[in-house]
């Protein structure tokens, strides 16, 4: 790192990943990878590469509001303890919940668990972790004694098999991807294998994919465990010096794959031939590191196929050791931090649980007078109990939840039966903001300053670089100042997040002398300068000679020292009935969570500009949807709105649409909503990763574009349309379509526009100021014109007379190569340059293509759908 520039940590995914940034509060600057950090070694992916756009001030919440009155933090303060008090003397403090964020920092983290459960006198804290890997959590627990995952990402890189479930890491963790790839390069003879019902663009480099039937993972990983006690592969030395309940698990496994390979390929929906190469592959690989993800967690019985997974590790020892080992990835920036303060309602703090030996020890070392003795309740129920006026205040900090939680048509329910919602953000536009009573400004990355920890336990410092605007203030401030005017004011005394980062390493010094490996003692002293120069440290900090990896020697958190196999009796999930598709929710690659950053982000809405469902040709054909129509999901608990994607890579009978739509880019929602709050029976965990829906076509009188350069003159019409808007430089995109039972009413706004263009079905009008344009729309009955949206940026600070009208009534500009799909979001490459060059070179590999155009050649996240593009393209004169 230079003199001049400042380290930081990316604010998205659980990777970690360092950032360097040249400037201070610089509101628009570039960013690059943190050569230094051990995360990434200076990579960055595509929304790593764009932390900066996200900066600016549109849409930010600047000021405290009570009851949609600005107001200042003294009085919102006094009206949250006031509130905080009446409830917990009405109806006890099991009445008041917390709702946290993976996003929150460790000392948010730790400030909102203390105030909660040692001082108000209530567990009901949980956080949206819940969602992406409470499940991992308790496997841990299970099997090793602790939630401490063991590996080192090195081990992605040294494993000469890697094994991926439930995992598209090459678009969710793609700097890991990243350095997985360049690993295989380097080492040929390194296999990948995926296990994922889809063809993801991770599946498409694989060396082995296998399509497993949706939720059949269990049985896959019990009849792998039986493959290798049947073909000697057991490392029995390691199981009887190390691990228990193996025989149960063996019996349990080998009674639920089946005694035969046909019968494990008809439980798993797998070719015998790919189950065998799996199974030979994993026997004769020691170095091997499985990573799980939310294809696993998200599941009604995710803990118990996190444990199968597990038990096939500790079965041949291979766990902790370079190359070996089982790993679940996260999908939050710190949701190993909030596990570590215990952020979740069922730990207490510090890796402790609610026993009794734990709840004395924390109580005294916080001088703590009210401390909860009990688990609360996890997401799902916390939310059941605000519909059922069980919950009186609820504090919501840092995440959308109205756009996140399944059934998400309930979660609005539910916290419209809540007197007081607090909600902290930093933005005014997400699903849940409407129903805070209170609203309470926040900082964002840039300008919070802490730590988090990634998924392979380093800590490290998210540095604030920026001013926060207007009364932003941190979490942990806001909480210390209600604990404060609730009478805890020694409790809550902090200055600086060092102080609460310093007391946080304090309190785990009571795992000292356990088997827990959580235990942050040595810098319980850190001073205010060796905290701001942190750099990046893997826990367990104890001055043991490696803590790249846990449990090498074989010693896990257990009192006996020996770690669990669990006895895993898969669950069948269940299958659609007549006429249902089986919907499969994900991620996509350039954008984050529920948008409420990276939809910010204009270049990271190019990628994928619109909320799509994608079906199998031979689906849609059956339902009689076209590519690129409208359709309606439908599942037994909500509907929602998606264009249809034909995508032959999609399984027959299975659906795909993405988690990430809220309703600011979707008018009628996104997946959340078609998800029933069905949740594992040990972690609490949603099922979110799977519905049975049914899809159709929606006729619509009439579709159209319209762009709208400033957000107050976006029209009321719109309201009755259904509709997905997309940012732009100056404003925003919104594709919307006009079903029959508003097409007269609406007709007549067309009327205030300067017709550009009119043909039998096709309309183009705009709208403008002194400035340039400041709407254009077009529409149409069959197909309206689909505008470039760059061209309208431009328009949108161009006075009309120095505009080109014919290109205005096209919404084109001359540079037709500009259109077509963005595949490279760092160099704006679109499929149709590619397919251009590809044509034109027909003898070019990916290098040539690469020296030409650039795409793939800064954060790669790309590369995978270049090659695919290459090979499909037809190649103009090739023999
Ligand atoms: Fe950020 Fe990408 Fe790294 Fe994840 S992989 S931490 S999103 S740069």
């Amino acid at each position: 790192m230079s003199q001049s520039s400042h380290q930081t940590t990316c604010a998205y995914c659980g990777v970690g990943c360092g950032v360097e940034l040249p400037r201070l509060n610089d509101r628009r600057i570039k960013v690059s990878g943190d050569a230094s950090h051990p995360a990434n070694a200076g990579r960055l992916c595509v929304k790593g590469t764009h932390l900066g756009d996200v900066l600016p001030l549109k849409q930010r919440l600047l000021y405290p509001q009570i009851d949609g009155q600005r107001t200042d933090w003294d009085q919102t303060i006094e009206t949250i303890a006031k509130r905080i008090r009446t409830v917990r003397a009405e109806h006890g403090p099991e009445a008041i919940g917390f709702y946290l964020s993976g996003q929150l920092l460790t000392e948010d983290y730790y400030a909102a668990n203390k105030l909660a459960k040692g001082f108000i006198g209530t567990a009901n804290v949980d956080t949206n972790s819940r969602l992406c890997m409470s499940s991992a959590v308790a496997a841990h627990i299970r099997a090793f004694g602790e939630d401490a995952p063991p590996i080192s990402y090195d081990d992605i890189e040294l494993a000469d098999l890697i094994v991926l479930v439930g995992s598209n890491l090459a678009w969710t963790h793609p700097v890991l991807f990243q350095r997985l790839q360049q690993a295989r390069q380097a080492n040929p003879n390194k296999k990948l294998v995926v296990i994922d019902p889809r063809r993801t663009s991770t599946a498409k480099e694989a060396d082995l994919h296998l399509p497993i039937a949706p939720g059949h993972d269990g049985q896959l990983f019990n009849a792998l465990l039986s493959y290798l006690a049947d073909n000697l592969k057991i490392d029995h030395d390691y199981v009887d010096r190390h691990v228990d309940g193996y025989s149960a698990a063996l019996t349990c496994a080998t009674s639920d794959a089946g005694d035969s390979l046909s019968t494990q390929a008809e439980r798993t929906g797998l070719s015998k031939e790919s189950l065998n190469t799996f199974f030979k592959w994993f026997a004769a690989t020691d170095k091997t590191t499985t990573v799980w993800s939310m294809g696993i967690n998200q599941s009604e019985s995710g803990v118990d196929k996190a444990n199968a997974i597990i038990n096939v590790h500790l079965a041949t020892g291979r766990i902790g050791k370079p190359g070996a080992t089982a790993f679940s990835i996260t999908g939050q920036p710190n949701a190993m931090g909030g596990r570590e303060v215990g952020g979740l309602a069922n730990q207490l703090a510090a890796h402790r649980m609610f026993d009794k030996e734990s709840i004395q020890t924390v109580a005294q070392f916080w001088q703590a007078p009210n401390i909860a003795t009990e688990p609360g309740l996890k997401a799902v129920e916390l939310f059941d109990a605000c519909r059922n006026g069980q919950i009186k205040f609820l504090w919501i900090m840092g995440t959308n939840p109205v756009a996140s939680m399944p059934d998400a048509d309930h979660i609005r329910e539910a916290l419209k039966q809540v007197e007081t919602v607090v909600v902290s953000d930093v933005v005014t536009n997400t699903d849940t903001l409407p129903f805070a009573d209170i609203q309470l400004p926040a900082q964002v990355w840039g300008e919070k300053d802490g730590t988090v920890t990634n998924s392979e336990r380093t800590i490290s410092r998210q540095r604030a670089f920026l001013i926060p605007p207007g009364q932003a203030l941190a979490d942990w401030q806001a909480l210390a100042r209600v604990g404060k005017a609730l009478g805890y004011s020694d409790a809550f005394d902090w200055h600086h997040a060092h102080e609460i980062f310093r007391e946080h390493a304090q309190l785990s010094a009571i795992n000292t002398d356990t088997p827990l490996q959580f235990d942050l003692s040595a810098v319980a002293n850190l001073s205010f300068r060796d905290y701001q120069d942190w750099q990046p440290r893997q826990w367990p900090l104890d001055g043991r000679a490696d803590s790249k990896r846990l449990f090498a020697d074989g010693q896990f958190s257990t009192p006996s020292g020996k770690a669990s196999m669990i006895a895993v009796q898969a669950r069948k999930p269940n299958l659609p009935g007549e006429g249902r598709l089986l919907l499969n929710t994900g991620r996509l690659r350039d954008q984050w969570h529920t948008m409420s950053r990276t939809g910010l982000a204009v270049e990271l809405n190019r990628h994928s500009p619109r909320f799509e469902v994608h079906i199998h040709p031979a689906d849609a054909a059956l339902r009689g949807i076209a590519n690129g129509e409208l359709t309606k999901l439908h599942s037994d608990v909500g509907e929602c709105y998606a264009y249809a994607r034909h995508e032959t890579a999609q399984q027959r009978g299975q659906i795909f649409a993405p988690m990430h739509w809220n309703r600011t880019f979707a008018s009628h929602g996104g997946a959340a909503r078609l998800i029933a709050p069905l949740v594992d029976p040990i972690s609490g965990q949603p099922a979110s990763k799977h519905s049975q829906v049914s899809v159709r076509a929606v006729a619509t009188e009439v579709s159209g574009f319209l762009f709208v350069r400033d957000d107050q003159d976006t029209p009321d019409w719109l309201t009755d349309t259904i509709n997905f808007t997309q940012p732009s430089r100056q404003g925003r995109l919104i594709q919307f379509e006009v079903t029959k039972q508003h097409y007269d009413e609406w007709r007549v706004v067309l009327s205030g526009y300067h017709t550009l263009q009119q043909q039998a079905a096709q309309w183009t009008g705009a709208q403008s100021d002194d400035r340039g344009l400041t709407h254009w729309c077009s529409v149409g009955s069959d197909n309206a014109i689909q505008p470039d949206i760059d061209y309208l940026d431009h328009t949108a600070i161009t006075e009309m007379s120095q505009l080109n009208h014919e290109e205005l009534a096209e919404g084109v500009s001359n540079d037709l190569t500009l259109l077509g799909q963005r595949v490279c979001t760092c160099f704006s490459v679109t499929d149709r340059q590619i397919q251009g060059f590809c044509q034109q070179n027909p003898k070019a590999g990916l290098s040539e293509l690469q020296a030409e155009l650039k795409c793939g050649t800064n954060c790669g996240s790309c590369v995978g759908e270049i090659k695919e593009l290459m090979n499909t393209c037809p190649k103009v004169g090739a023999e």
